[in-house]
């Protein structure tokens, strides 16, 4: 078996008293595409941010591209630039262009000259289908768009690994559907790494190999998508599905 790209071993995470991630184990192979579902607070959010120290955890190991992650801010730097991450809500720069926020990253921290970021930041424009957007600030956009402007923006810093942390649960439903299209053919053809914590269980079974659920802090149950939504094995992943279906 190859390195895995991300694993955790025994990952122990409090927020003060509470106990958010217990015991949490995961291999990660290069290429594989990760769904991550659960009810809300069942720390999947705190988990794939600890995987790119935006949370730490206090027992266990986290080893990201070959690297542990601990408090050397230099390593925390070297695994985030191969770490993109997508959030619910979008977190682009308000006060800058889409282009602007495209080509900041790769300017400033991968010291790209600026012919070449604007180059690159258009390529990733057209893949999510707005290249006409590239002049607007993020505010004169939908949802949906700027939801594909954050997804080209982290695209443009050539990650080996994106997180997505459930990148459609703040749009409109007409939206949602433009969003998963971009990111199932980022899934499909791009081979990186996907974790993204998603309760869409069409783009799960379109483009997941593995389904991971989560529970008040573990890793309850994981299986192929077909396997976990047909034939799920705990009681506590049949109530979860009962509930989102
Ligand atoms: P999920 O993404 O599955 O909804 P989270 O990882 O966001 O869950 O949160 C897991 C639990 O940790 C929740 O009970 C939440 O209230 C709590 N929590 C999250 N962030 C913090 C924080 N910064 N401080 C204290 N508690 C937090
Ligand atoms: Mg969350």
């Amino acid at each position: 078996m190859p390195e895995p790209i991300i694993d955790l071993k025994n990952v122990n995470k409090w927020y003060g008293q509470f106990h958010v991630l217990r015991d949490i184990n995961l291999s990660v192979a290069q290429g594989e595409r990760i769904v991550i579902c659960g009810p809300s607070g069942s720390g999947k959010s705190t988990m794939i941010r600890c995987i790119n120290r935006l949370e730490e955890h206090q027992q266990g190991q986290i080893v990201v591209n070959g690297t542990e992650l601990s408090n050397d801010l230099k390593q925390i730097e070297v695994i985030r630039r191969e770490v993109g991450m997508v959030f619910q809500h979008f977190n682009l720069f308000p006060h800058m262009t889409v282009l602007e926020n495209l080509t900041l990253g790769p300017i400033w921290v991968l010291k790209k000259p600026k012919a070449e970021a604007v180059a690159t930041a258009m390529k990733y424009l057209e893949r999510v289908r707005i290249p006409d957007q590239a002049g607007k600030y993020p505010g004169q956009l939908s949802g949906g768009q700027q939801q594909r402007v954050a997804i080209a923006r982290s695209l443009c810093m050539a990650p080996k690994i994106m997180l997505f942390d459930e990148p459609t649960s703040a749009l409109d439903p007409e939206m949602v559907k433009e969003v998963l299209q971009v990111m199932i053919e980022l899934a499909t053809e791009s081979g990186m790494t996907m974790l993204c914590v998603t309760h869409e269980m069409g783009f799960a079974r379109q483009v997941a190999d593995r389904v991971i659920f989560m529970d008040q802090g573990q890793i309850i149950e994981q299986n192929t998508p077909d396997a976990f939504f047909d034939n799920p094995q705990s009681d506590r992943t049949k109530l979860f599905l009962q509930q989102i279906i």
